[in-house]
């Protein structure tokens, strides 16, 4: 079983942690360093990536992070967390650091105010049995993806879910469905890397 950590600065943890520990994973919150030594993969989840940016920082995260991440270990984010897997975003805080990890340009509240929290039906490759529940609240959308990057979910013409190798992203929350489907995905690409 996988050991899988979600990153505990800010945000929606403890969402993420039951949808891991349903798709079978043992699922743990990680703060520190240290901790990221005892995971096989990580969620990093939504809520603010400015604060998260900033606490990463504060925590002496953001380094040890990078590092992982560029050492492949299996990374999934969803919505501020996919802004922190981004190679580049817009409309981003001057100061604003990502991690990176996929060769995509994210925008920031992308899908605008009157429609600043939505859901919708997405299909999504590699998930079977139907379209995942989309849950979008002040949502990025990925401007555009590099050759190394696939788009594996898009919601009215724009780009919503891509992976690149280990690293999975989401503008939505399937974390807040009861659906486990995404993480399953997430907790198999973890047992294919270890
Ligand atoms: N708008 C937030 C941000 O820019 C993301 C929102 C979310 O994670 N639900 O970080």
């Amino acid at each position: 079983t996988p050991t899988i950590g979600v990153l505990a600065l800010q945000g929606d943890v403890r969402e993420h942690l039951i949808a891991l520990a349903a798709a079978d994973a043992l699922a743990r919150p990680v703060r520190r360093p240290e901790e990221l030594a005892e995971i096989d993969g990580l969620v990093i989840p939504g809520g603010e990536s400015t604060t998260m940016s900033k606490l990463a920082v504060v925590f002496g995260m953001l380094e040890p992070l990078r590092e992982r991440v560029k050492a492949g270990m299996p990374v999934y984010g969803t919505c501020a967390g996919m802004i922190m897997l981004a190679d580049k975003i817009l409309d981003g805080r001057e100061d604003q650091e990502t991690l990176g990890g996929i060769d995509m340009i994210v925008r920031r509240n992308a899908f605008g105010r009157q429609n600043e929290s939505f859901e919708a039906a997405v299909e999504m490759a590699g998930i079977e049995g139907g379209p995942v529940e989309g849950v979008f609240i002040r949502a990025p959308w990925v401007e555009s993806v590099g050759a190394a990057a696939e788009v594996v979910a898009t919601h009215d013409g724009h780009t919503v879910a891509v992976r690149q190798g280990n690293v999975l992203a989401t503008s939505f929350h399937p974390e807040l469905t009861g659906d486990h489907r995404v993480h399953a995905l997430f907790v198999d690409m973890v047992r294919a890397a270890r």
